[in-house]
């Protein structure tokens, strides 16, 4: 099963995969973690992207995309992917499906996380990662535990871009790119949309609800989808 989760900057997208992908084995490809991770390396390219992600944009298509097919390519992935964060314009939607059908998958389900900018604004002044584990916290509505080795307080970091300033401007960044996508989906019959403004384990219950009957339809349809393919080829 390949499915894309998106929502506005604080949507609780990051959260909600890592349960998805411990529940169902999946691999999270998030766009945003992966350009984290480029900006900490300090390269060239790093340097360029941090300036563009801490003033609230999105950075060019062409460098996300390499990434996109890098995953979809490799075979031990193959229809278990979350898109984290992508696609977040209409050319990147369409791209993924173009890369998605080269390699013969496609999108079982998209969902979309909605939450307003008051919400988004609490959500991101109080966000905390663990540096080691990756876990996200919030100190005020779900603080990491005590007395634990990774998630304790010296290794909890909060991410350039979440200031209330930034935040601000990635909402409205959201707005104008990402938001057309909703129809794009509808129109697909794939979106799912969840309301997100809800505690984590609320919100993940209906997640787990719409994936149950994914699975169980794709459980139906797989064999006779194989025996097609394999006629017709
Ligand atoms: P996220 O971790 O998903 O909130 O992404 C953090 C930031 O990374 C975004 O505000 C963008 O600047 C950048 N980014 C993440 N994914 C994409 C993408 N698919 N296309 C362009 N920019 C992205």
């Amino acid at each position: 099963m390949n499915l894309v989760i998106f929502g506005p900057p604080g949507a609780g997208k990051g959260t909600q995969s890592k349960f998805i992908v411990k529940k169902y084995n999946l691999f999270q490809l998030s766009t945003g973690e992966f350009l984290r991770e480029e900006i900490k390396k300090q390269t060239e390219l790093g340097i360029k992207i941090a300036s563009i992600v801490n003033s609230g944009l999105l950075v060019s298509d062409d460098i996300v995309a390499k990434l996109i097919e890098k995953t979809v390519s490799n075979k031990s992935y193959k229809n278990k992917i979350i898109f984290d964060g992508y696609p977040r314009n209409l050319p990147q939607a369409k791209n993924l499906n173009r890369i998605l059908d080269k390699y013969n998958q496609k999108i079982d389900v998209v969902l979309k996380l909605s939450v307003n900018l008051d919400t988004i604004k609490k959500r991101i002044s109080g966000r905390f990662t663990c540096s080691i584990c990756g876990k996200i916290y919030n100190e005020f509505s779900n603080p990491a535990p005590k007395n634990t080795n990774c998630c304790s307080s010296k290794f909890l970091q909060k991410r350039g871009d979440d200031t209330v300033e930034v935040a601000t401007k990635r909402f409205e960044t959201y707005e104008k790119a990402t938001e057309p996508l909703l129809d794009f989906y509808k129109n697909l019959n794939l979106l799912k949309v969840i309301n997100g403004e809800r505690p984590i384990n609320q919100i993940y219950d209906e997640i787990s609800q719409i994936m149950a009957l994914i699975e169980g339809w794709l459980y139906i349809i797989t064999p006779y989808k194989y025996a097609f393919e394999t006629l017709t080829h």
